[in-house]
């Protein structure tokens, strides 16, 4: 019971005070991420198996990011290392309006630069649910590496999981936004969007409309407020569980894993208000701490809040 999931894998530095622009903070912690990649980590975590596909730099900062993910036992065969770009950064601060100011290190960046020739098909071929983002769909080539593996896992019978992240600033447009996280749609069973990203993508509040050829189930989250989950013919909704979030960097993400990986175990007879108060449970505790990864529960963890 496995997850590959594939897309951008980078590193924040977040300024160690608030109130301050990136120009002014004196210091920064680093932080590993990229929502693909926090996947990954989040269904080890919860106990099933996961491998990441990407590229990062071979510079020290990608060799790092590597062994992040190694030591969460994320299988890192299919991580590819650049020498014509280096790996991703961007630096983060809470400015004094409460607002985050990013500065991002990504024109050009090693994950850019992925081609089809570097997506390791054979890592495909071992798992069950091939996840993707929509991060990787704004630049060719990496967009082209992307549709080709996502492509060969349709082709291998894998399901697919897509969570079309929106991050406005990185595209083009807000048009070349939107017509880049549908395209993602096309090919997903499995879609999990929150409800300002449906707001945006079908311009109401009906993620039904979101509906394609493929899809199985879309889930809709509400951060605090939990989540919904629709199939062809029924809706099933949880309130989301009362926690003190101090960062919700990572919630959506780790809400992702909890839902591959229970609908791996479930099998062919989902139990959707269970599964929706599991995912709910691994959404909030990752908000209780700061940062992504380290927040990331493990199943012992969850249990606990549910019980
Ligand atoms: P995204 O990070 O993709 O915007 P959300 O913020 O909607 O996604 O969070 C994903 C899930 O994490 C929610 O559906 C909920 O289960 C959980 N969650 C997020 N924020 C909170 C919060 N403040 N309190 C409790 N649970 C939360």
């Amino acid at each position: 019971m496995s997850v590959v999931s594939m897309g951008e894998l980078l590193i924040d530095f977040v300024a160690q005070e608030s109130g301050v622009t990136v120009g002014e903070a004196s210091g920064f912690q680093k932080a590993p991420g990229g929502a693909p990649a926090n996947v990954a980590v989040a269904v080890t975590r919860l106990g099933a198996k996961s491998a990441f596909l990407g590229q990062v730099g071979d510079d020290p900062f990608g060799h790092y990011l590597a062994d992040v993910l190694a030591a969460e036992d994320v299988d890192v065969t299919g991580l590819r290392f650049s020498d014509k770009a280096r790996t991703m950064l961007a630096f983060v601060s809470l400015a004094a309006d409460g607002e985050r100011s990013f500065q991002f290190y990504r024109n050009p960046r090693a994950n850019m630069l992925m081609t089809p020739q570097d997506v390791a098909y054979d890592v495909i071929d071992q798992h069950q649910i091939f996840h993707f983002g929509s991060i990787t769909l704004i630049d060719a080539p990496e967009r082209d590496a992307t549709w080709a593996a996502v492509k060969y896992a349709q082709e291998k019978g894998l399901r697919i999981s897509y969570d079309p992240n929106l991050r406005e600033a990185l595209w083009p447009s807000q048009d070349a936004a939107r017509a880049g996280l549908l395209s993602g749609l096309d090919y997903a069973h499995i879609v999990k969007v929150s409800e300002e990203e449906v707001v945006f993508l079908t311009g109401s509040d009906d993620a039904r409309a979101l509906w394609r050829d493929p899809t199985e189930i879309i889930v809709v989250t509400h951060g605090a407020g939990g989540a919904t989950l629709y199939t062809a013919d029924a809706e099933y909704h949880q309130p989301g569980n009362r926690v003190t979030a101090v960062d919700t960097t990572g919630a959506g993400d780790s809400f992702v894993a909890a839902l591959l990986v229970s609908l791996l175990e479930m099998g062919d007879q989902p139990d959707y208000d269970a599964l929706l108060r599991f995912a709910n449970a691994v959404g909030a505790i990752t908000t209780t701490e700061r940062g992504a990864i380290p927040a990331l529960p493990t199943r012992d963890r969850v249990e606990a809040l549910l019980s």
